[in-house]
């Protein structure tokens, strides 16, 4: 039997990235399970042919049928098995038989429709003249990850946010690639991004590849002053959609209150018209009251959120009040304290001691006092372990003197300190390529 997995094949079939180690009678089913895929994607039917036993049988979603069925079926097309990313794997053997159980998720093709599912696939193998023989391939769907229940904010236009989600700033377009797409396997529905980021190709592609419904996610991104303008914005925005590879955009924030915003608000206005963005927002303009008085002013499709730094150590009481006065939802930048904090927050003593009493890490228990405080908050993370461990906070609370605690840190204490005048300089001074 032909044991060599072929280049192409390879390509097809991914595995994840993580150490199972087996034994070496094992591992001979493995590589004999890993090589089915890689024939089934390559559509190669005599191998296949070769490997199945002559009484296999194949359970299906759609129905079982036997060996001669199966081959026809990979043969013409008709299903075409096109990419197994394989999870985990296991081996056991019963007897002479040997049971190989495949966490996978499964790229098809069924009628000309691509399809992603997650599987457990459980093949069965037994000897026949000393060569193991596929008896039986048996698919069991797996209900997706689930989604947790992550709360919604109502917006001042009635549309409804998911209240967490993941920030993607300093990030290439690789790693925003890769934490997007994890973070939308893990359940995140809401993504953070912006022109000046420059990772919105990574984040689009993460979205298009994720197999989540656009409908699903929740997408901000933001215009940036080079971009301002009316008559300018407007074409902003459609190159902004290309470099994210969708229709609309849920919340565009207008990034910096300096430059020409309010003529690019109208832009903006005119994108919310023509069904290209759903909401808008306003981000920064805490600066000063004489730019927050006029873009309020300017709007005529008023914001729905204000997104400004926000944490424990500067808990932004009057611009809140501010912000509630309009009906703006405040959505929180550094809401970890931001790079730049040097892991602080997670340093100080009231919230390690909360940490501890909760079971839960440092950065879990501030998300947590963000989401019942009632802001938005999209922490920033390229690495899964984090990405996973900051939606994990949806299964507890924190009391009353717990969150009076948290509020008696307030020091009004920024991290990011530049002042207007030096902000304006650089940010008017920047333009971003592509
Ligand atoms: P953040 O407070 O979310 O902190 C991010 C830092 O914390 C990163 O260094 C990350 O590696 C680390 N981190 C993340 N999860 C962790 C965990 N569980 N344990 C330990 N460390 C952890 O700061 P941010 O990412 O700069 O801000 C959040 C998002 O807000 C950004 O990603 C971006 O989308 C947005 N943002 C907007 C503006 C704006 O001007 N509107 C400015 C900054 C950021």
């Amino acid at each position: 039997m032909k044991k060599v997995i072929t280049l192409a094949a390879i390509a097809l079939l991914s595995v994840a990235a993580f150490a199972q180690t087996f034994t070496p009678k094992e591992q001979e089913l493995i590589d004999l399970s890993n090589q089915k895929w890689a024939w089934m994607a390559e559509k190669n039917a005599d191998a296949l042919a070769n490997l199945f036993h002559e009484n296999a049988q194949f359970v299906h979603m759609g129905g079982s049928w036997g060996k001669q069925q199966e081959v026809e079926i990979i043969r013409q097309g008709f299903i075409w098995y096109k990419k197994a990313e394989i999870h985990s794997q296991e081996v056991k053997f019963v007897e002479k038989d040997a049971i190989v159980y495949s966490n996978i998720h499964l790229t098809s093709e069924v009628g000309g429709n691509e399809v992603r599912f997650p599987f457990t696939v459980s093949e069965v193998y037994t000897k026949v003249k000393k060569e193991w023989k596929l008896g039986a391939l048996i698919f069991t769907k797996m209900a997706e990850p689930e989604v947790p229940p992550v709360p919604f904010l109502t917006l001042n236009n009635g549309l409804l946010m998911p209240q967490f989600g993941i920030g993607t700033y300093q990030q290439t377009n690789e790693q925003a690639h890769n934490g997007v797409l994890a973070a939308l396997r893990m359940g995140y529905r809401h993504i953070d991004t912006a022109h000046a980021y420059q990772d919105e190709r990574g984040v689009g592609q993460a979205i298009k590849e994720s197999g989540v419904s656009r409908n699903e996610i929740w997408l901000t991104s933001k215009i940036w002053p080079s971009e301002y303008g009316e008559g300018k914005t407007l074409e902003a925005i459609d190159k902004m959609l290309e470099r994210l590879q969708v229709d609309y955009i849920d919340l565009l924030y207008v990034h910096q209150p300096m430059g020409d915003f309010a003529g690019a608000w109208k832009d903006m206005e005119k994108a919310v018209k023509a069904g290209k963005v759903r909401a808008l927002g306003i981000s920064n303009f805490d600066a000063n009251d004489e730019v927050f008085d006029r873009i309020i002013a300017a709007a005529e499709i008023k914001p729905v959120a204000l997104q400004i730094e926000c944490h424990p150590y500067a808990q932004r009481k009057a611009i809140r009040e501010k912000a509630a006065k309009y009906g703006l939802q405040v959505e929180c930048w550094f809401p970890l304290g931001g790079s730049m904090s040097q892991g602080a927050l997670f340093k100080d003593p009231v919230i390690m001691a909360i940490a501890e009493a909760h079971h839960k890490t440092p950065a879990q228990v501030i998300l947590r006092w963000h989401l019942q405080e009632g802001f938005s908050v999209i922490p920033g993370s390229k690495t899964p372990a984090h990405i996973a461990e900051n939606i994990d906070i949806l299964d507890f609370a924190l009391s009353d003197a717990e969150m009076l605690a948290i509020k008696g840190l307030d020091k009004e204490a920024r991290f990011f300190n530049m002042d207007y005048e030096q902000a304006e300089q650089f940010i008017l001074n920047w333009k971003i390529e592509d």
